[in-house]
C-alpha cells in the first residue's frame, strides 16, 4: 500500500524526522512548512492524507484543517493532528476543526504507521466511491458525505465492548456512552456469538482479558463470516507493544492506549466505522453494477448479454439431462407505427406494458429477456415444444385481447405480437440452433399475417 503523505510543520527537524519514518515505510512524503501551502498542495490533488502540526505561525493547524474540510476539493482528504502530548483541548478543538485523528509528539513509530495506514486504506475506498459518484449516476457525493456526518451527529452508533475488569470498564463506558450505545461483554466466549447475531458498529476489546486471550477472540471475529468485516479497535497498554502488532497484523482495524483518552477513542471508533460504511457501500454499488450489466433499464427484464451467457448454460444442462428447453421468440407487430402515431415515449410505455404481461405469464424459472428494441425472447426449461405453444398463446392471446392503456388513461392502443417457438432437439450443436429455429419461426409468423404463434415446421 502507497500513499502520498503531506507533513506540515514549521519546524524543519520535525518534518525531516516524520518523513524519514515514512519514507522507511515506502510512502511517498510531501512537505510544507506553512499553512498557506498545505492548502496548495491539498488543493492541487496532490497528497492522500495530511499530517498537520498545531502550533505554527500565521495560521494554525487548526485553521487549515478547518479549511480544508469546508472546501468540497479537498475535504474528503483525512488530516491527522500532530498534538502535544498534553494538551486535550487541542483535541478537542482539532476535532471540532473536523480531523480525522491525532498523534502525539513525540510521534511513536507503531502509532504513525498505524495511524497512516489505517487512513489510507479509508482514503481509498472513499477516493473509489468519489470516482464511482462522478461517473456512475448509483452513489452521489451528497450522500456520502451526509452518512459522514451522521456518524457524528443524528444516530447513536453500537458498540460491542469485551472486558472483563470493572475498573477498566466503568471507565471506557462512561467515555463511550455520550457518542455510542454500549453493549458490555464480559464473557468473550459470548462476545463472539453476540457479534454474529448483534448488529454492531464496532468492537472495543480489552487486550488485558483476565482468563482469556484477547488476541484468540481478535482472530476468531475475522475468521467469521458474519463478524469478518466488523472493525475491532483494541484497548492495550503501554508494555502490551508487541501484541498490537500481533493484533494489527491478523487484521484488528485499530487501537487505543492507556489511560484511553475520551476524544481519541471516539475519534478511531468513527473513523472505523465509516470506512466500514464505505467498504459495505463500494460492494452494494459493485453488486448494482452487475446487476445493471445485465438488466434491461426500461423494463427491469434480463438484457441480450445475460440470455447470450445464460442460454449456453441451460443449453448444456438440459442436452446433458436429456431434458427439454423451450425458446419462444416475439416480436411487437407493427411496431413502428405505435412510435409514428404516438411518439417514442408512448412506444416505451408500450414496451414496459409489454414486458410486464409476459412476465405475468411464465414461470420463475422461465427467462425473460429484452432482446433488442421490441423483441423478445422467453427461455422455458423443461418444457417441450407443446407445452410452449400453448403458453405463447397464452402471452399473444392476452396481449391482443387488452389494449394497452397509455398516457395515464388517456390512449388505449391495441397491440399484437408475432412469435416464434422452438425446442431443443438431438440433432442441435447449440443452443444458436435453438435460438435460430425461433427465429425462423417468428418469419412465418409474421409472413403469414402476424398475430400469430409458429415453429418452424408449420
Ligand atoms: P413488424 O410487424 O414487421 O415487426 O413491424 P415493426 O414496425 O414492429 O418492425 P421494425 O423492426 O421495422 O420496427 C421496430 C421499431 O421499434 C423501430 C424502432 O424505432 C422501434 N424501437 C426500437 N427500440 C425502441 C425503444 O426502446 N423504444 C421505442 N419507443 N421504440 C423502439
Ligand atoms: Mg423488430
Ligand atoms: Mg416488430
Amino acid at each position: 500500500m502507497t500513499a502520498r503523505i503531506l507533513v506540515v510543520d514549521d519546524i524543519d527537524a520535525n518534518v525531516r524526522l516524520l518523513e524519514a519514518r515514512l519514507m522507511a515505510e515506502y510512502f511517498q512524503v510531501l512537505t510544507a512548512s506553512n499553512g498557506r501551502d498545505a492548502l496548495e498542495i491539498c488543493a492541487n490533488g496532490q497528497c492522500d492524507i495530511v499530517l498537520l502540526d498545531v502550533m505554527m505561525p500565521e495560521m494554525d493547524g487548526f485553521e487549515v484543517c478547518r479549511r480544508l474540510k469546508q472546501d468540497p476539493k479537498t475535504m474528503h482528504i483525512p488530516v491527522v493532528m500532530v498534538t502535544a502530548l498534553d494538551q486535550v483541548e487541542d483535541r478537542i478543538q482539532g476535532l471540532e476543526a473536523g480531523a480525522d485523528d491525532f498523534l502525539t509528539k513525540p510521534v511513536n513509530d507503531l502509532a504513525l504507521i498505524t495511524r497512516v495506514k489505517s487512513l489510507v486504506r479509508l482514503k481509498m475506498v472513499t477516493d473509489e466511491l468519489r470516482l464511482r459518484a462522478s461517473t456512475g449516476q448509483e452513489i452521489n457525493v451528497q450522500e456520502l458525505q451526509s452518512d459522514a456526518l451522521s456518524l457524528d451527529q443524528d444516530k447513536k452508533t453500537k458498540i460491542m465492548l469485551v472486558d472483563d475488569r470493572p475498573a477498566s470498564y466503568e471507565r471506557l463506558i462512561k467515555f463511550m456512552n455520550e457518542k455510542h450505545s454500549v453493549t458490555l461483554v464480559t464473557d468473550p466466549k459470548e462476545a463472539l456469538f453476540r457479534a454474529a447475531d448483534e448488529e454492531f458498529d464496532a468492537a472495543v476489546i480489552s487486550l488485558s482479558l483476565i482468563d482469556t486471550d484477547a488476541l484468540r477472540l481478535c482472530s476468531q471475529l475475522r475468521s467469521l463470516e458474519r463478524t469478518r468485516m466488523l472493525p475491532i479497535i483494541v484497548v492495550a497498554q503501554d508494555e502490551q507493544e508487541p501484541m498490537i502488532i500481533r493484533a494489527m497484523e491478523m487484521g484488528v482495524n485499530d487501537y487505543v492506549k492507556r489511560p484511553v483518552d475520551r476524544q481519541e477513542i471516539s475519534a478511531r471508533i468513527n473513523t472505523q466505522i465509516k470506512r466500514n460504511l464505505y467498504n459495505i457501500k463500494l460492494r452494494d454499488s459493485v453488486q448494482q453494477t452487475i446487476e445493471m450489466a445485465v438488466t434491461d433499464g426500461l423494463t427491469g427484464l434480463n438484457n441480450r448479454r445475460y440470455l447470450d451467457s445464460h442460454l449456453k448454460g441451460l443449453y448444456d444442462k438440459a442436452a446433458s439431462g436429456s431434458q427439454s428447453l423451450s425458446v419462444v421468440m416475439c416480436d411487437i407487430d407493427h411496431f413502428k407505427a405505435v412510435n409514428d402515431t404516438y411518439g417514442h415515449n408512448v412506444g416505451d410505455e408500450v414496451i414496459r406494458e409489454f414486458a410486464r404481461r409476459i412476465k405475468k405469464n411464465i414461470r420463475n424459472i422461465d427467462l425473460a429477456c429484452r432482446y433488442g428494441g421490441e423483441e423478445f425472447v422467453i427461455v422455458m426449461p423443461d418444457t417441450d415444444l407443446t407445452l410452449a405453444k400453448i403458453v405463447a398463446e397464452r402471452i399473444r392471446g392476452e396481449i391482443a385481447l387488452h389494449p394497452f392503456i397509455v398516457e395515464n388513461g388517456k390512449n388505449q392502443i391495441p397491440v399484437t405480437v408475432s412469435m416464434g417457438v422452438s425446442c431443443i432437439e438431438l440433432s442441435d450443436a447449440s443452443s444458436d440452433d435453438l435460438l435460430k429455429r425461433a427465429d425462423v419461426a417468428l418469419y412465418h409468423a409474421k409472413r403469414s399475417g402476424r398475430n400469430l404463434v409458429m415453429t418452424e415446421a408449420a
